[in-house]
Order: C-alpha cells, then sequence, then structure tokens
C-alpha cells in the first residue's frame, strides 16, 4: 500500500511537494487553513477588477533550466502558458531625473555613464558582474546533501560564475555597494531592489537574471498559476483540503516518530510522513514545541540584526482610462507617506496593463507597494486590536496614496479611484506569516555563511520541513525547490529512486 504524506500548507511549497509527492507513487493529503490554496501567491477581486498580488518576475520562466523543468512539472509554465516579458525592470526616480534597469544592458549602462561620468569604473564593473550573472542558475535538481560526485561537478559548471560574483561581494550589503557610487540616483537604483542590509550579490543576480531574459509572469498571474498547480495536483489523486488547519503533529517519543496530525476540526489523521510547507513560526510552536527548533532556526529568530524581515502597505487603484498610465514600474521618493518610523520613503508603482483581463474595459489597475521594516509590524498590530481604527487608518494612508500619485503622475489626476489596501495584518491573517512578511529572513552581513536550516529535524524520522524559509531569502524558487526536496529526501529514506 502507498505510504501517505500528510503536507501542512497549500501555498507554493505545499503545491509543489503535493505534485511530486503524487508522481512517486505516494498517497498524499494536502491540508490548507485558507479557503483557497496558494498562500502568498495569490491574487483576489474588487468591484470588477482583479488584484494580483505576487509575481513581479519568476525565475525559471526560460526553457533550459532545471528550475523551468520544475515548473513545468508542476503545472506553472508550459506549453499554451504565455510568458509575459518586459523591456525593463523597474524605473528609479529622484529629483526629477530617471534610470532605467533595461533588459538590454548595453542600454542601461549607457544611460549610467552619461549620467554618472564620475562613477565610470564602478559603473562598468558593475554591470560585469550583471552579466556575468546572466548565466547563473538556480539550483533546482536535487538537494545538496544528495548530490553524488557528478552532481558536484555539473553544479561547479553552472554555479561558477555565481561563485565569481559572491566572492566579487563577499562581506558586502547593498549599502556598501551604493556607497561605491557618488550619484544619488545610482544609488537608490540599487537599493530599490532590497534593503540595504541584504547581501550585495542579491542586487547583481536579480538583475543577471532579468537581462538573460528570464524573470517573466507567466499569463494571468499569481492566482491562475498557484490554480493550475492545485488542479495538477488534484489530478494526480492529491486530496487537498481547504478551510482547514492543522493543530499539531502528533510525535510518539519513545519512537522518535510523527503518528499523525490533530486538525483544528478535532479530527486526527494517521500519516508516514509529514511535510510542514508553512510558515515556519506556525511549524515551531502551533504544530511542534518551539524547542523542537535547530539551532540555526533557533539563531534566526534570535538575532533580528543578522536575518531581519521586512513588511509593506500595499493599495491597489482604478484607473479612468484605456491606455497604459505608466510604462514600467516605478519607484519614486514619497516622504509625506512616512506614517510610522521605520517606513521607507520610496513607493512602487506597477500597472498591470499587459494584462487586459485585471481590468473592466476602458479601464486599468494600479499597485502601489511602500516597505518597512521590522518594527513597523508592531504600529499595525496595536491598530489591528480596535478593527475599526484599522480600517480607518488603511484607508486614509490610502487616500493619501492616491493624492501623492497624482500629484507626481499628472496623467494620473482626477482619474484614481482605491479599490483596496493592505498590510502586513493581511498576510498574519491569511498566510499566519511570521511579522507580516511574505517572504523569509534576509540574508545579511551577520548570517550564518550557509544561512540554510536543515530539513530533517533530530529526535524525529518522518517530519521533513519545506517551505521558504529553509531557502531564505525565499520567493518562489526557495518555495518550490524546498517543495520538491522534501519529495526526494523522503525518497532516499524509503530506500526508492529520488533523482526526479
Ligand atoms: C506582494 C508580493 C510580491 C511578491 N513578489 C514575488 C516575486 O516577484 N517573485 C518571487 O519569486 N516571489 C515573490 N513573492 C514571494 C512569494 O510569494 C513567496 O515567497 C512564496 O509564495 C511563499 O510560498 P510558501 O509555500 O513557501 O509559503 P506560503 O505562501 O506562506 O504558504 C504557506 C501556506 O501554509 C498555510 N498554513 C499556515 N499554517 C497552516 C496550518 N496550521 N494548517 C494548514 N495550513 C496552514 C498558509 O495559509 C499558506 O497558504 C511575493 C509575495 C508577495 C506577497
Amino acid at each position: 500500500m502507498a505510504k501517505k504524506i500528510v503536507i501542512v500548507g497549500g501555498g507554493i511549497s505545499g503545491l509543489t511537494a503535493a505534485v511530486y509527492g503524487a508522481k512517486a507513487g505516494f498517497d498524499v493529503t494536502l491540508y490548507e487553513q485558507h479557503t483557497v490554496a496558494g498562500g502568498e501567491c495569490t491574487g483576489w477581486n474588487r468591484d470588477g477588477y482583479y488584484i494580483d498580488n505576487c509575481i513581479h518576475w519568476m525565475m525559471g520562466t526560460t526553457p533550459g533550466s532545471d528550475l523551468y523543468r520544475l515548473w513545468e512539472t508542476v503545472g506553472a509554465v508550459g506549453e499554451g502558458i504565455e510568458i509575459r516579458r518586459f523591456p525593463a525592470m523597474y524605473t528609479s526616480e529622484l529629483e526629477g531625473q530617471k534610470l532605467t534597469l533595461w533588459q538590454d544592458a548595453d542600454r542601461t549602462e549607457r544611460e549610467m555613464l552619461a549620467l554618472a561620468p564620475a562613477d565610470a569604473k564602478e559603473i562598468r564593473q558593475l554591470m560585469r558582474f550583471c552579466r556575468l550573472a546572466r548565466k547563473v542558475q538556480i539550483p533546482a535538481k536535487i538537494p545538496s546533501e544528495l548530490m553524488g560526485p557528478g552532481d558536484g561537478l555539473r553544479m561547479l559548471l553552472t554555479m561558477g560564475d555565481a561563485l565569481k560574483i559572491f566572492r566579487a561581494y563577499q562581506g558586502m550589503n547593498v549599502q556598501d555597494l551604493m556607497d561605491r557610487f557618488s550619484h544619488p540616483l545610482i544609488r537608490c537604483l540599487i537599493s530599490d531592489f532590497t534593503p540595504a542590509d541584504s547581501q550585495a550579490s542579491s542586487f547583481v543576480m536579480a538583475y543577471g537574471n532579468f537581462i538573460s531574459g528570464d524573470g517573466g509572469i507567466p499569463a494571468g498571474g499569481s492566482r491562475a498559476m498557484a490554480d493550475r498547480m492545485r488542479r495538477k495536483a488534484e489530478d494526480l489523486g492529491v486530496r487537498i483540503v481547504t478551510g482547514k488547519a492543522v493543530e499539531k503533529i502528533r510525535i510518539d517519543e519513545n519512537a522518535g516518530h510523527a503518528a499523525s496530525v490533530l486538525l483544528a476540526s478535532g479530527e486526527e489523521v494517521p500519516c508516514d510522513y509529514v511535510i510542514p510547507a508553512c510558515d515556519m513560526s506556525v511549524t515551531f510552536g502551533r504544530l511542534l514545541p518551539k524547542d523542537r527548533m535547530g539551532d540555526l532556526l533557533r539563531e534566526m529568530y534570535a538575532d533580528r540584526k543578522a536575518y531581519p524581515v521586512y513588511n509593506t502597505f500595499q493599495t491597489a487603484l482604478a484607473v479612468d482610462s484605456a491606455e497604459n498610465p505608466i510604462e514600467t514600474e516605478t519607484i519614486w521618493n514619497c516622504p509625506e507617506m512616512v506614517f510610522t518610523p521605520g517606513m521607507g520613503e520610496r513607493i512602487t508603482v506597477k500597472s498591470y496593463a499587459y494584462e487586459p483581463d485585471f481590468a473592466p474595459a476602458g479601464k486599468q489597475i494600479l499597485q502601489t507597494l511602500q516597505g518597512g521594516r521590522e518594527n513597523v509590524y508592531e504600529y499595525w498590530v496595536r491598530l489591528y486590536q480596535d478593527p475599526q481604527a484599522y480600517q480607518r487608518e488603511k484607508i486614509r494612508l490610502a487616500e493619501r496614496t492616491r493624492e501623492q500619485l497624482e500629484l507626481h503622475f499628472p496623467q494620473l489626476k482626477g482619474r484614481l479611484t482605491v479599490l483596496d489596501a493592505w498590510t502586513p495584518m493581511t498576510y498574519t491573517r491569511y498566510c499566519s506569516a511570521y511579522k507580516g512578511f511574505y517572504q523569509a529572513f534576509s540574508i545579511s552581513k551577520d548570517s550564518a555563511k550557509l544561512p540554510y536550516p536543515p530539513a530533517w529535524m533530530e529526535g524525529i524520522d518522518n517530519v521533513v520541513l519545506a517551505g521558504q524559509w529553509i531557502t531564505p531569502p525565499g520567493g518562489l524558487p526557495g518555495s518550490a525547490t524546498a517543495g520538491k526536496f522534501a519529495i526526494q529526501r523522503i525518497l532516499k529514506k524509503e530506500g526508492r529512486a529520488f533523482r526526479l
């Protein structure tokens, strides 16, 4: 009889584990607390508009890589699914000047040099490493501890350029990288991608991936992709149970073995393996006692400087216009929106004109995203204790965002209506996200050299962790590979072929 796997959480990681588990012949049941699967990779409807809430760019959308094969296997990409690609990654604005990260790296370099000739040497060096990062691929074939000598060699060949980049930017964060440049707009462009305490190489890797022509968005956006993955899993026989939270993993301490999971509804479900693919703060604290956490994970939660998390205030706005109101995703300075200490001045505005179905005919939809430091979460937690005050503040800030947008982009004047606003509490309420953050711990200068918590726990032989928190800093590729790797780890334990 097929062995039973229970997956906790129907985000991208849980859905990936479900597909690979079913393909490997396991009897798979996935429990998702929310009424829909997808986790943070989702979207919702408002007043005839669709608000897409995840994919700005997705690595592995170009055929040829292991990551693409993973996405294809789980139904995220593939035949008949168009990939939306864009000429620019984003545009940064400061004091009336603009600079864009084009897919055409030569154009970006030319424009940077014209803007800041004094930074020529640094610009050339940065662009050289970004071009090198074009060939870097996310390891998605096999977990590192299962690699044989052939895999190691293959990884060295595909990761050789990545190693050169890591070496060049070793010990540097985004702030250090910015400090190599004197022009304020170039400094802004670099820090607009990730916060100043993140690893400097993250900017280089991300832009390199974009230059390569990867980093597209599957047509239909985030919810459509999660729905396809759910259907794929169900077609393979996975039972996906939504609206049911898992409360506990029952451990037989003598055997060092999880015997069953206990649902919040009171049902007990026996199983041979459990894959917690939910937020790690749920795994340790709710499903399992906190003291089951390994040393590295414990250190990550304790050392808030070395492993920062962030949060965002976001809005969606209807635009009374048939034309695309903003050509590229644009980030501009808006000190008027700093509503509490720790909130950033930079606001990203993105148009979804590339998906005409997201708005009614003759209209468009824009979304804004404003980042904050970890402490801002407490601001929203306090407000949320009074639901009316929380609602009032969301509306006030959304209206203020609308006013600022209309002031900054004259073409939007009188054309915007607020559709929705959401906060870190939204991610905590719907996904149980730690401090309302929709990614995992960021990697900083003070992080461990290999900040990847092990998937197996000491003293329990059949619970294998998945989800983005074991692949910091998270994101879709990390979530998906963690899901696939969980199944490979189980196959190895079963003594079966694990090269999927
Ligand atoms: C605005 C935004 C923009 C983003 N942009 C990008 C991007 O451009 N590119 C990119 O790569 N990534 C992006 N991300 C990040 C990406 O969405 C996440 O990294 C990824 O979706 C996380 O997947 P996951 O499965 O690891 O975790 P989650 O999505 O958090 O899934 C965990 C699931 O577990 C469920 N759960 C929790 N507790 C329980 C329980 N007790 N019982 C049952 N179920 C439970 C939750 O409800 C949730 O559905 C973005 C996210 C957001 C919100």
